[in-house]
């Protein structure tokens, strides 16, 4: 078990759809065990596995919802229902969101309020969570990335424009950059 690099912005990995699971190994535990640990120790509420520059369709999450439930689990070769978004601007403090591929920043993102995954866990066993709320944002969040699409491809313009200048000012958008949860301060 290992906490693995985090890719950032800018790899061909995050921009690029990945492949469905196919193979239900040992490597595919170990991958499942690792991206729990990564995180954790980042600490995250969701990780896909292009972030840990692995190309398949999953993710893992993890969240305490204000009823106080644990959601904490994998989605393999999950599919994703939403409601449609709802019309207006995102709101600075309730729509706000981050991602560890794009560490240290949060910008505000309206997503829709509900959303329905259905996934297969390590045992090939099917499961179906109608999520609400924060939960269905870090649905919609992950199952994005196995698609390329990150958070800050989304944004309304005006802050599309500063995630642009962010990318700029620290040198992301190129391949091969990453950082260690643990090991890297990204906050400075
Ligand atoms: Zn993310």
């Amino acid at each position: 078990m290992a906490v693995r690099a985090i890719v950032i912005s800018g790899d061909p990995v995050l921009h690029s759809p990945a492949a469905s699971v196919e193979e239900f190994d040992d490597d595919l535990r170990v991958l499942v065990q690792d991206m729990y640990e990564t995180m954790d120790a980042a600490p995250g509420v969701g990780l896909a596995a292009p972030q840990v520059g692995v190309p398949l369709r999953l993710f893992t999450y993890s969240y305490l919802d204000d009823d106080d439930r644990s959601w904490r689990g994998v989605a393999i070769n999950p599919e994703l229902w939403i409601t449609p978004v709802p019309a207006g601007e995102a709101d600075e403090d309730e729509d706000v969101e981050g991602c560890l591929s794009y560490p240290g920043e949060r910008f505000p993102l309206l997503r829709s309020p509900s959303a329905i995954l259905r996934a297969v866990d390590l045992d090939q066993k099917p499961f179906e969570i109608h999520a609400e709320g924060w939960l269905a944002r870090i649905f919609q969040h992950e199952y994005d990335h196995l698609d390329g699409t990150l958070y800050v491809d989304r944004l309304e313009h005006f802050y599309a424009k500063i995630a642009t200048k962010v990318t700029r000012k620290r040198g992301w958008g190129v391949p091969d950059l990453s950082w260690v949860p643990g090991v890297d301060n990204l906050e400075d």
